[in-house]
């Protein structure tokens, strides 16, 4: 089992909206920001080669098929996903599982690529692990959503039938298990990934910065933030009792952590 973390760039978000009802006079000792309350995230992807021949990616960032559209975000530092893999010695044919934990923007941009005029998946052979909420969710988006979406990342993957949707906790292979959460969005998969010394969460936006850890930090962003608050906490309660890791997939200063809890608060381990 060999796993590496890939940034596939950066962004800015407004801290307000990532902190939602927390005034920043709190939240500005737990997270960078500009005095224009900006703050620098991260769009973080996983490579995992598993000893029985599977090659997953967890996410894989915004891509740069929508430049216009997403000028506002800032993206910079952005890397060509599949140069990246190739540095690793990985060809996105032989990519056999691709997991996204929803199907906003900054997490699966790569996921498809133009080809002359049209739109082709950029990981051909790959199974692509999606939860059917989130798919409908995605094809009929609510008015907060509908702007994180955008059909092209997703469809041709679809039209090529590599798109698996679950409906429950499933098994990829019996070192990765896909969970589900919602809250931020219906239908997340958090896939668990057991490396031999450990299990690796990749939380997604179920808890994007290692500052969300708190339960009630929830972004502005987050569709349904009571729910949000209880799915952390279940995520929270397993990661501390079994010692799991988890990975921040937006924090630009913490790519991972185990957790610890005191009273009511869970922090990162190592800070
Ligand atoms: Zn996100």
């Amino acid at each position: 089992m060999k796993y590496t973390i890939i940034d596939t760039g950066y962004f800015y978000a407004d801290g307000g909206a990532m902190f939602g009802a927390i005034p920043k006079t709190a939240w500005r000792r737990r997270y960078p920001s500009s005095k224009s309350n900006i703050c620098v995230l991260a769009t973080r992807s996983l490579l995992v080669e598993t000893d029985d021949g599977h090659i997953l990616l967890v996410d894989n960032g915004a891509g740069t098929k929508q430049p216009d559209a997403l000028r506002h975000y800032c993206f910079f530092d952005c890397v060509d996903l599949e140069e990246e893999l190739l540095k690793r010695g990985v060809r996105p044919e032989a990519i056999t599982d691709v997991i996204l934990t929803h199907l906003h923007f900054d997490h699966c941009g790569y996921t498809t690529r133009r080809v002359e005029e049209s739109l082709q998946p950029t990981f051909p052979n790959a199974t692509h692990w999606v939860s059917r909420k989130q798919w409908n969710n995605c094809l009929h988006p609510n008015p907060l959503e509908e702007d994180s979406y955008f059909t092209e990342n997703i469809q041709p993957v679809a039209d090529a039938g590599l798109l698996r949707l679950i409906d429950e906790e499933t098994e990829v292979c019996p070192s990765v298990l896909l969970k589900l959460y919602d809250g931020h969005t219906p239908g997340q998969i958090v896939p668990y990934i057991q490396t031999g010394e450990e299990v690796l969460v990749f939380a997604g936006d179920v808890i994007p910065i290692a500052a969300s850890l708190s339960p009630k930090w929830i972004s502005a962003y987050d569709t349904h933030p009571l729910t949000s608050y209880y799915e952390k906490v279940r995520l929270l309660d397993e990661a501390v009792r079994e010692r799991q890791t988890i990975i921040f997939c937006h924090d630009a200063y913490t790519p991972m952590s185990q957790v610890k809890k005191a009273g009511k608060f869970y922090t990162k381990c190592n800070g």
